[in-house]
């Protein structure tokens, strides 16, 4: 007979193994099925987030940060260094360093509590039995079955069929991770969040970037104003982000890549030493579902669910970015405890409203809620309130008084629509501004909460003033 669990997961991402930590919470018997291998050839825990994602580009962000305000920011200060270097292997050591922590950490957090944690291929078949394929063979090693099962098997980069990976000069966003050189030319093909926090790592360390984008529209999800704004900073950053920029091919060149593109029907070329190809991301379900295990997919791949995570198969769950709505982690793993309590007889809820975005760039983006154009469309009459982190003592001090805090609120009842943010340290200030929002919070109610002197959250306090055109620091 085979091996019973009350809750099987496949995948072991932030939205996989925070479902199995909450399942076990809960006294269910759980099994946690990763296919994923390190570096070191062992069972690598973590999802795409930890090993190839989140994590290692926001290390790689945090070194080339410190390495472009050493060369260009802290002569303000009164500090000079000289002939400042970037050791790129030691980057990369300490990069590798955070990953196999955290990854190691979330094993011992599942031998606390007490997850199985099983190493291979899951194969989700008839009657909720799920089959473990080895990871290199693809030999069937052993059959397992659940009361519930709950799929959290994440997503892998699209490739464009012009532009194939070679894993060496034509890469993606795992690839553009793990450069053991800064480029000297580095092409980058689309401008998403992807497209342009790679672009910040290796711009910050040297290289000529160049983005190209197909939409006419730089990040066209974000509020108008802080698009516009990003744009501005990221050109003076170097950055060269041309849009409306279709990429047809690339060509190998005698002296590198020639990225050949279209403009308005009009055929044009770049040429670069690395292509990093971030055109979005697609679920991971090829070879999941065996034909009779009840789920289905869309035309694009993703697993269908209801708002509830629900497949139409009973007890089979879907989570996380194979499934659709939008593809970051704190989704999957708050998805992945919604799922665990409700497996559990619990009211399980995600307010897929109040997910907070946010592009860690320098300066950062962050929002969450409606955008100002969003709620013209859906007819919704709302007054707003901005504020310059330039006028904010605190931005000032550390050198980097960029960017605004944004308020949109219901012109009537004065409930916040939507918060959004361009500068220093908002993906941390976005927090606040989403628990406002969580309790049906007014911008009065921002108004009215005091906010420590100096902090960049004053900008928050600000902007919540200037809904109803009372900021203190602001002239008009
Ligand atoms: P994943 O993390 O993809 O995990 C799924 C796991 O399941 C993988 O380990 C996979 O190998 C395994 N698997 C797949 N199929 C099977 C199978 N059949 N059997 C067994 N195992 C299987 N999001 C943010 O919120 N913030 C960020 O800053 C951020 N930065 C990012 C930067 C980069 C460069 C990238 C690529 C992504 C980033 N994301 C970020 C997105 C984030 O990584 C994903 O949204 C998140 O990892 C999704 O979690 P998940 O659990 O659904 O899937
Ligand atoms: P994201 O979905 O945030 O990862 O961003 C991916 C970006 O890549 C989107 O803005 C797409 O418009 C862009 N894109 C997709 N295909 C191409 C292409 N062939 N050339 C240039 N940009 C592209």
């Amino acid at each position: 007979m085979s091996e019973h669990f009350d809750v099987i997961v496949i995948g072991g991402g932030p939205g996989g193994y925070v479902a199995a930590i909450r399942c076990a919470q809960l006294g269910l018997a759980t099994a946690c099925i990763d296919d994923r291998t390190g570096a070191d050839g062992k069972p690598s825990l973590g999802g795409t987030c930890l090993n190839v994602g989140c994590i290692p580009s926001k290390a790689l962000l945090d070194s080339s940060e410190q390495f472009h305000r050493l060369e260009h920011q802290f002569a303000a200060h009164g500090i000079s260094v000289e002939n400042p270097a970037m050791d790129v292997a030691q980057m990369q050591m300490r990069k590798q360093g955070i990953v196999d922590s955290l990854t190691g950490g979330i094993g011992t957090l599942f031998k606390a509590n007490k997850v199985t944690p099983i190493h291979g291929h899951g194969r989700l078949m008839a009657d909720k039995n799920v089959a473990i394929l080895d990871t290199e063979s693809g030999e069937l090693r052993q059959t397992i079955s659940a009361h519930n099962i709950i799929l959290a098997t994440g997503s892998i980069p699209v490739e464009l069929p012009s532009v194939p990976f070679d894993g060496q000069f034509i890469v993606d966003s795992t690839g553009a991770l793990e450069f053991d050189r800064v480029p000297q030319r580095l092409g980058i093909i689309g401008a998403g969040v992807i497209g342009l926090e790679l672009g910040s790592v290796w711009r910050r360390l040297g290289s000529e970037v160049v983005l190209l984008e197909a939409l006419d529209k730089f990040l066209p999800t974000a509020d108008a104003n802080v698009s516009r704004e990003a744009a501005r900073q990221f050109k003076k950053q170097g950055l060269d982000i041309r849009l409306g920029a279709m990429v047809e091919k690339v060509n190998a060149t005698p002296n590198g890549l020639q990225m050949v593109y279209t403009v308005g029907g009009e055929e044009q070329s770049v040429e670069v030493d690395r292509v990093v190809v971030a055109v979005g991301r697609k679920p991971a379900t090829q070879g999941l579902l065996a034909a009779d295990c009840g789920v289905s997919t869309d035309q694009r791949g993703f697993i269908e669910v209801d708002d509830h995570c629900r497949t139409g198969e009973s007890g089979v769950w879907a989570i996380g970015d194979a499934v659709r709505g939008p593809m970051l982690a704190h989704k999957a793993s708050e998805e992945g405890v919604a799922v665990a309590e409700r497996i559990a007889g619990k009211p399980g809820h995600v307010d897929f409203n109040l997910v907070p975005w946010v592009i860690y760039t320098d300066p950062e983006i962050a929002w969450a809620g409606r955008t100002e154009a969003q709620l013209k469309e859906d007819g919704v009459a709302f007054k707003s309130g901005s504020f310059p982190f330039a006028a904010t003592g605190r931005a000032k001090a550390m050198e980097n008084a960029v960017g605004m805090v944004k308020i949109v609120a219901h012109a009537e009842t004065d409930r916040v629509l939507g918060v959004h943010m361009i500068g220093p340290h908002v993906s941390e200030l976005i927090a606040e501004c989403v628990v406002a929002m969580a309790f049906h919070g007014s911008s009065e109610d921002l108004a009215r909460i005091v906010h420590a002197h100096p902090t960049l959250s004053e900008a928050v306090h600000e902007a919540a003033l200037a809904v109803e055109k009372r900021a203190i620091h602001k002239f008009g």
